[in-house]
């Protein structure tokens, strides 16, 4: 019976007497194996077992002898021709301590199940690659940056970051086309990769013409080398932007570093948390780059977080500008109406125009604000003044310049700020003085303001110098805003 059922299966089945030595083998072993039965009867498995595979099998006889079942490996074994095959191997004990094993070829099932799981991981590696680039992309960098988070808790080693962005790459495509545009972020991509070494660093294109680099192991300082390296490869990839004019006509790029210190990490804490300050951090000291010019490195530590205003040089000439633009402005109303065209523009509740004098801001213009008295250098405007470009909070409880100073800001209530300089020419074809700002808040916090609306902010700014400065001036006017 037992030889009548195997030797009409297509499987080969065989038995093996307590020492393993081949009994009987059925004729499928023509078919699957390349060998005549009798030229298997007699041999020990192993002759064939692809010996990588050959430690899976004792184990097997192992659970086979205490099992009352048969029980299944797959392993490869060499065929006649020389070839590897893939087979399952079903093995039941007998009451002699020998075995009954049966071969089932599954060589094509293996084969289509390897396919899978290349292209698997071929799709693995598509859903985590920018298809511009070649580098990680945003989803695969939360990922990394989570997973580090969560290692240098453990391992208690700093982790920083690098938040890169390419400046006025809006005009960059404006100027050359977007075709252009992308051969020259696939150039960037190259230069911050060349500039970063360590194989565990991550290069990610975090979205548009941003990037990020993640540092485990290296503190804020360290990372801000790496930082101006980059920032000089993306320079001495020489690329012509004419656009950007003050940073020498070259594709320049803006950088923003911050740390985690070992001493923020805790094991057991809250990975998101740490993950969404870190970039925050990196964020506002990238922002603050762009304030102070662009093509500029900024570490988080440098951006400042005291509520005083950093002085500024020449203040005495300011104060001078300050004084003429009061002398000049008779007309209050008009810096008014400046005020609630702001507002309306941004859809924001409240508008006003301040000057930054000697001992305080004082409100010239205003809408939807009660009269009140800003305190002198804690305030906005004291700290808009202190960079070219806007300054925007987006929620002043969360800003350590301004966390604490909420209600001596004179409008506790105040939790978004947006605000750009007013700069009066000096009259000798310098950068100007920033006698004030123009600006617009809400009660409630709000998203940083998009690049059209700083550009109707710094817009509105420039009129209002152009209105209050007098036609005998007119010949110094300001250049038109860059952006
Ligand atoms: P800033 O110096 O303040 O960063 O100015 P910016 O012009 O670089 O900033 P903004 O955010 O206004 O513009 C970013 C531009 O980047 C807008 C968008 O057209 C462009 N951009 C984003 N992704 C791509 C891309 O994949 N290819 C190209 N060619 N352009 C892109
Ligand atoms: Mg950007
Ligand atoms: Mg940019």
């Amino acid at each position: 019976m037992f030889r009548l059922l195997a030797e009409h299966t297509s499987d080969v089945v065989m038995r093996l007497d307590a020492s393993l030595i081949r009994r009987y083998v059925s004729p499928a072993s023509i078919r699957v194996l390349g060998y005549r039965p009798e030229e298997l009867v007699g041999g020990h498995p192993r002759g064939i077992i692809h010996a990588a595979d050959w430690p899976r099998i004792p184990p097997l006889l192992e659970a086979a002898r205490r099992s009352s079942e048969p029980v299944c490996e797959t392993y490869r074994v060499r065929h006649r021709d020389g070839q590897l095959i893939w087979v399952e191997g079903s093995y039941a004990v007998l009451a002699d301590g020998g075995f009954v094993v049966s071969l089932r070829d599954i060589t094509r099932r293996k084969l289509a199940e390897q396919r899978l799981e290349a292209a698997n991981a071929e799709l693995v590696l598509i859903a985590s690659r920018d298809g511009l680039t070649g580098l990680a992309n945003r989803r695969r960098f939360d990922e990394m940056l989570a997973a580090e988070v969560r290692r240098a808790a453990c391992k208690r080693h700093p982790l920083s970051l690098v938040l890169l962005d390419v400046d006025r790459f809006k005009l960059y495509n404006d100027g050359y086309g977007h075709q252009a545009g992308d051969d020259c972020l696939r150039l960037v991509a190259t230069a911050i990769g060349g500039a970063v070494r360590r194989p565990d660093d991550l290069v990610a294109r975090y979205g548009g013409e941003e990037f990020a680099v993640l540092l485990p192991g290296l503190d804020e300082n360290e990372a801000a080398a790496i930082g101006e390296r980059i920032r000089l490869a993306v320079r001495t990839l020489a690329l012509t932007h004419h656009a950007n004019r003050t940073c020498g006509g070259l594709v320049t790029a803006s950088v923003g570093c911050a740390g985690i210190r070992p001493e923020d990490l805790d094991p057991g804490g809250p990975v998101a948390d740490l993950a969404r300050k870190l970039l925050h951090e990196a964020d506002r000291a990238l922002y603050e780059g762009k304030r102070r010019g662009r093509d500029r490195v900024v570490r988080a530590s440098d951006v400042p977080s005291s509520p005083e205003a950093p002085a500024i040089d020449g203040e005495a000439a300011r104060l001078d500008a300050v004084a003429r633009f009061r002398d000049r402005c008779a007309d209050a109303a008009l810096l008014d109406r400046f005020a609630r065209i702001a507002a309306t523009l941004l859809d924001m509740p409240i508008g006003f125009v301040s000057l930054v004098e000697r001992d305080g801001v004082v409100v010239t213009g205003r809408h939807n604000l009660p009269p009140t008295r800003l305190p002198g250098r804690s305030a906005f405007c004291a700290h808009t003044i202190t960079g070219p470009e806007a300054l925007v909070v987006e929620d002043a409880r969360e800003d350590p310049r301004f966390r604490d100073g909420a209600k001596a800001l004179g409008v506790a209530a105040m939790r978004f700020y947006a605000g750009v300089p007013l700069v009066m020419p000096d009259g000798n074809g310098g950068g100007g003085h920033r006698v004030g700002a123009l600006c617009v808040a809400d009660n409630r916090p709000r998203a940083t303001l998009d690049a059209a609306q700083r550009l109707t902010l710094s817009t509105l700014a420039g009129m209002i110098v152009r209105e209050v400065v007098p036609a005998s001036d007119a010949e110094r006017a300001l250049p038109e805003p860059v952006s």
